[in-house]
């Protein structure tokens, strides 16, 4: 037999995040060293002021990654220790490791259905301690927050959200990360918005966020280089902050693909037995999602991955097969059925703007095939 050309899908294509920008960028990249503009200058300002507009949302500070973001927002917030935080335990560690470097208590909690924050499992996990609420809006959908705002009045508590995953989502029209305090958006390069290293930014409504976050982001100085604060050293750089202004012209275009995606997937992978998708893009009008990831449940999901590896399609694992509080060496002793069970099924499937429709097309085909093959 002649040998079939296998159509290869990886799950991530590191190297598109240059290529398809690399006449633009290396211009940019020439004339923001040729000026020795690294630091906090004029493309920073400027994309801030782009994310500002483009989300809606009045302050944009740009840091150096979206977990000190959040870890400066906690602190900024005046959360400390005896303080306690809670979050959804399906999330990246970065965000309990927020909380916990603030010298806080981070409370994990179940999430939904829809993979995200279960506002029940929140009100349970109130206590006289609780300052915040840290909801993720994870895998780029945001959180119904009406349930959740109003825990957070009832209760007198705080919002910061990790929205690292969801620039450009929104519940109810509201973006992610403009609810209470902010939220905090990453520029690694997998994410929806990524840049060539690492970067972050923290978003808010706030006047007292802004100007904490700005100072704490540079070693708590002023513009007159006073120091009121301990701060560190957390800044976005201004290289980085020039290839993300390229980037972001182009960002509409590619969360309309990335939906588009999600609805190719949503109409071939519906009706397989076995498997639970995601929330299709228009399946409701509360919700714009923009697909950081497209996570499915899977039944014999090891066994897919597996299927789908040797026929060259990558997949990937949530945060290795864990939910934050299942890191015990971290001192959780939590348990939460629901989000466990959940662990054992997720597995998130190939969906960036590398892909072709046929590249789409090929992955549910061989996922339908698998399911098949199984007789499920
Ligand atoms: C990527 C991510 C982070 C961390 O972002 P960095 O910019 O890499 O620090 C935090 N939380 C979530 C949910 C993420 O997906």
């Amino acid at each position: 037999m002649a040998q079939a050309t296998i159509r290869k899908v990886p799950f991530f294509v590191y190297p598109d995040i240059y290529q398809s920008d690399a006449a633009e960028i290396d211009e940019t990249i020439r004339a923001v060293c040729s000026r020795g503009a690294f630091i906090m200058q004029r493309e920073l300002e400027e994309f801030e002021s782009n994310v500002a507009e483009l989300v809606g949302v009045k302050h944009v500070i740009g840091m150096a990654n979206a977990t000190d973001a959040l870890h400066l927002a906690v602190r900024a917030a005046g959360i400390g220790p005896g303080d306690e935080v809670i979050f959804s335990s399906h999330t990246m560690v970065a965000t309990p490791a927020a909380v916990h470097y603030a010298g806080a208590t981070p409370i994990p909690v179940e999430c939904g259905e829809d993979h995200l924050i279960d506002a029940d499992a929140v009100r349970a996990a109130i206590t006289e301690n609780t300052k915040a609420i840290m909801p993720t809006q994870l895998n780029g959908r945001t959180a119904a927050m009406d349930p959740i705002v109003a825990l957070a009045e009832q209760h007198g508590l705080m919002i910061l959200e990790d929205a690292a995953q969801a620039l450009g989502s929104r519940y109810k029209g509201q973006a992610a990360g403009s609810f209470g305090l902010g939220g905090c958006i990453s520029f690694y390069p997998a994410k929806t918005l990524g840049c060539l290293g690492d970067g972050g930014c923290w978003l808010t409504n706030d006047d007292h966020m802004n100007d904490q976050l700005r100072l704490l982001r540079d070693h708590g100085r002023d513009s007159s280089g006073d120091v009121s604060v301990w701060g560190l050293n957390s800044r976005l750089d201004n290289v980085q902050a020039a290839i993300l202004n390229i980037k972001l012209k182009r960002y509409p275009e590619a969360i309309t693909r990335r939906r588009e995606i999600a609805s190719l997937y949503d109409s071939m992978l519906r009706d397989v037995p076995g498997l639970k998708l995601p929330p299709a893009p228009t399946s409701d009008g509360e919700h714009f999602d923009i697909f950081q990831n497209y996570e499915i449940e899977a039944e014999d999901r090891t066994e897919l991955r597996a299927y789908l590896s040797e026929r060259g399609i990558g997949s990937l694992i949530p945060w290795g097969g864990k939910a934050t509080h299942q890191f015990d060496k971290l001192g959780f002793h939590q348990s939460l059925p629901f989000t466990e069970r959940l662990f054992e099924r997720v597995l998130m499937i190939p969906l960036n703007t590398s892909m072709t429709d046929e590249d789409v097309v090929h992955v549910a085909q061989t996922i339908t095939q698998f399911y098949q093959d199984k007789d499920f």
